[in-house]
């Protein structure tokens, strides 16, 4: 089976802290997830590689947007939107949920409400409502996604640094940037069914340089998304590479310069036909998807 890559960006601005605000948050939020959103399309752009925006669909809703702190423009961005759907390369629009509230902490009724608003918000708009990721990744309420239409979701990041960080917290983020820091080749995935929907595991996180991260050198994240590509290419799986813009907030150029090489890489192993580029919204309709269990199995 040929290798695939799959890379989704959680579009969320300042809901994506909405429990957990700062006036330094509220300001990047503010000055620069625009200009770095700008540089990602462009990025995409330059080498044809599409991607699965995953957005807070509250940001399409001025309503939404009203009584929350810090400029408007922090909770509101149909000008980010317009601009991903104006780019050259066709990305897809998939879902991080109506108000980025936690899928693990609310009842199904709520679940079901937070998915109808998004859905409304999507038709709306005319934009695709296909693929969901959870906010903070916490998977709950399958049944109320595939209610609402959604037919893919992203899981949880494989590998034992996930179980071992869900296992004994400190240790497991001691775990965690050890794991960044050290060039050990990222995970590799398979899309399975669970149930009726398709869960993508994430590979790896593109993660920010901020705080002790900053010492994550670019030649470490370099290598691994090297390794990550090369595994799927020889091994037929997904290298499902995943980030938020606000992981470009800080070292801003050399987090661009970084996704800029490994876009280059990934152009050029498809141009040669040794990967495929697949939204997530793919999987719904590929038939190269592992079933999980004969039980699960539809
Ligand atoms: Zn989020």
């Amino acid at each position: 089976m040929k290798g695939k890559l799959t890379i989704s960006v959680d579009l969320e601005l300042a809901w994506g802290v909405w429990d957990e605000l700062t006036p330094e948050r509220l300001r990047l939020a503010e000055d620069a997830e625009r200009p770095i959103c700008a540089a990602l399309i462009e990025l995409f752009d330059r080498h044809a590689i599409r991607a699965t925006w995953a957005m807070v669909a509250a940001l399409l809703d001025e309503k939404s947007s009203e009584a929350r702190p810090g400029a408007k423009g922090c909770w509101y961005a149909p000008d980010i939107v317009e601009r991903l759907l104006a780019a050259k390369t066709q990305h897809e629009i998939g879902s991080h949920g109506g108000h980025h509230v936690y899928y693990d902490e609310i009842d199904a009724a709520s679940a079901g409400e937070d998915l109808a608003f998004a859905r409304n918000i999507h038709r709306r708009s005319d934009l695709p409502f296909v693929s969901m990721v959870f906010p903070r990744n916490t998977i709950g309420h399958l049944p109320e996604l595939e209610k609402a239409g959604l037919r893919v979701f992203r899981g949880p990041d494989a590998g034992p640094v996930t179980t071992l960080r869900k296992a004994v917290r400190p240790l497991g983020q001691a775990a965690n940037l050890a794991d960044k820091l050290l060039p050990f080749p990222p995970p590799l995935v398979h899309a399975a069914r669970r149930g009726a929907m398709i869960e993508v595991p994430g590979s790896m996180l593109l993660i920010g340089r901020n705080g002790l991260r900053r010492f994550v050198l670019p030649t470490v994240t370099r290598a691994k998304l090297e390794r990550g590509l090369a595994r799927a290419r020889s091994h037929g799986g997904v290298f499902h590479v995943w980030f938020h813009p606000s992981n470009f907030y800080y070292r801003r150029d050399e987090q661009l310069d970084t996704l800029d090489w490994f876009l280059e890489r990934a152009a050029d192993e498809a141009a040669r036909g040794h990967i495929d580029v697949l939204t997530m919204g793919a999987y719904a309709d590929s038939q190269s998807t592992e079933r999980s269990s004969p039980a699960m199995a539809s």
